[in-house]
C-alpha cells in the first residue's frame, strides 16, 4: 500500500542553507520510506492529479511547558509590595499544572497525551518539553511522545532557589536537578533529553555551572528563558546585585565552544548584552532564540511601562542566532506554529518584515539546525524515512485553477503559512516514517 502525493515541495536544499521549492511535484511513501520526490515531469508512477497542496518539513515548536494549562490570565510575575511576594500567572500555573503533574504520573500522561495531539494535528512533528522537577513527568512526555509518534526534546527542570513558596513543593536541592539530569542523559542520550535551567532567578549558580557541564558532557541542548520581561530582569538584578541575566549565563558558563544553547523569548537584551553573545557565537558555540510572539503578547512581555520593546529579530540574526519558533503554552494561547509566524511577521515594521520564505525556515530547517539533527536526514527524498506534512493551502478554492498559482515560491510560502493556521488543512503527516495524521 503506497500513499502518492502532488503538490507543491518545500524541502531542504542539498547544501542546508536554505529552503528548495518544486512547484509541481510528486511524493510516494510505501512502508514509511520515501520512494519518490521530486518533479511530476520525472515521475512514471500511477497518475495522481494536480492539488493545491504544500509538501514541506512538519513544523517544530521549540518552546513549550508540558503541564502548564493554557487559560490562565495575568502578567508573568510580579512583586506584590504589600504581601512582600511574587504573584500573577507564573506562580498559578505553577500550582495548577506542574504540582499536579508531579504528584501523579498518571495525571502527567494525561496532561501531556492530549496536548502532543493537539500539536500533532495542527501540523507539529518535533517539539521541546519543558517537564517539571520530577524524572516521572519527563518518562511521562517521552512515552506518550512515542506513543503518538511525534519527536520531542524533554527534561527535567532545575529550580533550586528563590520563588519556593509559591511553588509549593516544586523546588528541589541542587543534587536532586543535577543528579536528575544526569540520570536521564545517562538513560535516554542527548536526542531525547535536554538540559533545563529554568530561569537563572530559580537557579543558583552553582546549579547552573553544574548543568552547563552536563549539557557539554553529553552534547546536550542546554535550555533556559532569558530577558522575557522588565520584570523578571529587574527581579534578577536584585538577586545578583546588577548583573543582568545574559552576565550570569556568562559567568556561569553556559556560552562555551561547541555548546548548544536555546534561549526563549529574548526580548529585552540589549546592544551590549548581545554582543556578548556574538563573541561566545564567533567562538564556537550555537545560540537559537526560540520567538513565542503569542506568549509574548499574551503577557504584555513587549512593555517596558508604556513603551513598546519590539522583539529584536534583526538583531538576533545579525549577530548569527538561529530564530526558531515556540507556542509557549500555557502563556502562549495557539496550538500550532503557522499560526505563530503570522503573529511575528505581523508584529514588525513593512521594510523590516521577514519574507514568507524565511518564516517557513525558522518553523522547518532552523528547528532541525538548533536540535543537532542532520538535515539530510530528515529532508523529503528517495530513500529517507518519511518526514512531511501535506498543508492545503489557503484561498484555492473557486479563485484559481488548481495548480496555476504555484510558480512563485514566496506566494506558495505566504498561502501555506495561512492555510497551515487551521487544523483541517493538516491533511497527513508524517514523521520518522509513521504516519502520524
Ligand atoms: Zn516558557
Amino acid at each position: 500500500m503506497k500513499d502518492i502525493f502532488r503538490g507543491c515541495i518545500i524541502r531542504f536544499d542539498s547544501n542546508g542553507t536554505g529552503l528548495e521549492f518544486l512547484s509541481d511535484g510528486v511524493v510516494v511513501v510505501g512502508d514509511g520510506i520515501v520512494e519518490f520526490a521530486g518533479d511530476v515531469a520525472e515521475y512514471d508512477g500511477q497518475e495522481v492529479s494536480k492539488s493545491q497542496n504544500v509538501i514541506l518539513s512538519p513544523t517544530i515548536n521549540l518552546h513549550d511547558h508540558a503541564f502548564q494549562p493554557p487559560g490562565i490570565p495575568g502578567e508573568l510575575i510580579v512583586f506584590d509590595e504589600e504581601k512582600k511576594e511574587l504573584v500573577g500567572w507564573l506562580p498559578t500555573t505553577l500550582k495548577e499544572g506542574e504540582y499536579a503533574a508531579k504528584q501523579d504520573k498518571e495525571v502527567a500522561r494525561r496532561m501531556i497525551g492530549s496536548r502532543l495531539e493537539t500539536f500533532a494535528k495542527n501540523g507539529i512533528g518535533t517539539i521541546l518539553e519543558y517537564a517539571t522537577s520530577s524524572v516521572e513527568t519527563v518518562e511521562a512526555v517521552l512515552e506518550e511522545a512515542e506513543k503518538i509518534g511525534v519527536r520531542v526534546r524533554v527534561g527535567y527542570v532545575a529550580m533550586d532557589q528563590g520563588i519556593d513558596d509559591i511553588q509549593k513543593g516544586l523546588q528541589t536541592t541542587s543534587v536532586e536537578a543535577l543528579e536528575s539530569t544526569e540520570y536521564l542523559l545517562e538513560k535516554y542520550g542527548p536526542e531525547k533529553i535536554c538540559v533545563i535551567d529554568r530561569f537563572p532567578i530559580a537557579v543558583t549558580s552553582p546549579t547552573r555551572k553544574g548543568l552547563a557541564e552536563l549539557a557539554r558532557k553529553y552534547g546536550a541542548l542546554y535550555e533556559t528563558h532569558m530577558d522575557e520581561s522588565i520584570n523578571e530582569k529587574k527581579i534578577h538584578s536584585d538577586i545578583y546585585g546588577t548583573k543582568s541575566i545574559v552576565t550570569t549565563l556568562l559567568e556561569d558558563s553556559v556560552f562555551e565552544p561547541g555548546s548548544r544553547v536555546g534561549l526563549a523569548h529574548a526580548i529585552h537584551a540589549n546592544a551590549d548584552e548581545m554582543k556578548q553573545i556574538q563573541e561566545k557565537i564567533r567562538a564556537g558555540c550555537t545560540v537559537s532564540i526560540r520567538a513565542c510572539p503569542n506568549s509574548n503578547a499574551h503577557l504584555g512581555s513587549h512593555w517596558d511601562g508604556d513603551k513598546y520593546v519590539r522583539f529584536p529579530l534583526q538583531a538576533w540574526l545579525e549577530i548569527g542566532a538561529i530564530i526558531t519558533m515556540g507556542t509557549d503554552q500555557g502563556a502562549g494561547r495557539g496550538w500550532n506554529i503557522f499560526d505563530e509566524l503570522l503573529d511575528e511577521r505581523r508584529r514588525h515594521p513593512v521594510d523590516k518584515k521577514p519574507s514568507n520564505v524565511e518564516l517557513l525556515e525558522y518553523a522547518t530547517l532552523n528547528g532541525f539546525k538548533s536540535l543537532g539533527i542532520d538535515l539530510h536526514a530528515v529532508n523529503i527524498v528517495e530513500g529517507n524515512k518519511a518526514e512531511f506534512i501535506v498543508v492545503e493551502m489557503a484561498g484555492a478554492e473557486g479563485f484559481y485553477e488548481v495548480g496555476t498559482c504555484n510558480k512563485d515560491f514566496e506566494i506558495v510560502a505566504a498561502r501555506t503559512i495561512e492555510g497551515g493556521q487551521l487544523p483541517e488543512n493538516i491533511k497527513a503527516m508524517y514523521v520518522r516514517g509513521k504516519k502520524v495524521v
